[in-house]
């Protein structure tokens, strides 16, 4: 472990958990950068990068982009914030390979996690969620038609921009996202469970509650928020 302060978060859990949500909460709380690969993918994608090219295919079909490709990304953004990195890892490791990864990463650049948080809700809260959700594709910020409406509708309430609904957020999509999850990215509860950084979060309880209970997780790791 080492003695850099900051946070350094991981945030495990199905799509549509909340990790998104949560992750902004705990920027705006502690200064720790949310480092969320969907977006990072996204502007790719839409820019149109060799490296967005080769995501689109998998991301359209709700597949995981391959490791080769996600740990080199992330390898580095997490390289270049120097030795007081400070950030929140939102949808990466997704499979046990990239946790191997991020492991000799870290170790590499003397710099521990401070928190390892999992966020779960059953299938019927996943599918509900992510068929309200709407999303700002400039920022990553994330509504929900019911469940958090913005000021008005289809509008971004901090930039005023559009806000858009995913296409990989469409429920026949979900459906493999979901199955990707469960084969791939599920085996992380067992590669993480027994550290003493790891901590389970019920996401079925109202936003509010839920950035309670993770700002309490990850002060009672000795990270006051
Ligand atoms: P993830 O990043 O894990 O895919 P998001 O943070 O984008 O998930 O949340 C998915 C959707 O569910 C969004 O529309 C969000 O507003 C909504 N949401 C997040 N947390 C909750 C919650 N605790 N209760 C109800 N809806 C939630
Ligand atoms: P998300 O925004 O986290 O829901 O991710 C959207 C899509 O981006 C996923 O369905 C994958 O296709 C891809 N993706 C995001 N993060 C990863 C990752 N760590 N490993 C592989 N694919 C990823």
């Amino acid at each position: 472990m080492s003695a850099s302060g900051g946070v350094r978060l991981v945030l495990l859990g199905p799509p549509g958990a909340g990790k998104g949500t949560q992750a902004k909460v705990i920027e705006e709380r502690t200064g720790a950068r949310q480092i969320s690969t969907g977006d990072i993918l996204r502007a790719n994608r839409d820019a149109k990068t060799p490296l967005g090219v080769e995501a689109q295919t998998y991301m359209d079909a709700g597949q995981l982009v391959p490791d080769d490709v996600i740990i080199k990304m992330m390898d580095g953004e997490i390289a270049a914030m120097g030795p007081n990195a400070s950030f929140i890892l939102d949808g990466f490791p997704r499979t046990v390979g990239q946790a191997q990864a991020l492991d000799t990463l870290l170790a590499k650049l003397h710099l521990g996690l401070t928190g390892i948080l999992m966020f779960d809700a059953d299938r019927s809260a996943l599918i509900e969620r992510l068929a309200g959700r709407w999303t700002n594709p400039r920022t990553g910020r994330s509504y929900h038609a019911e469940f958090n409406p913005p000021k008005v509708a289809g509008i971004d309430d901090e930039d005023g921009g559009d806000l858009i609904q995913r296409p990989d957020d469409r429920r026949d999509v979900v459906v493999d996202r979901l199955a990707e999850y469960d084969a791939k990215t599920a085996p992380l509860i067992e590669y993480y469970g027994k550290s003493p950084l790891f901590v389970r979060i019920d996401t079925l309880k109202p936003i509010d509650a839920v950035s309670h209970d993770v700002i309490a997780a990850i002060s009672k790791n000795g990270h006051a928020a």
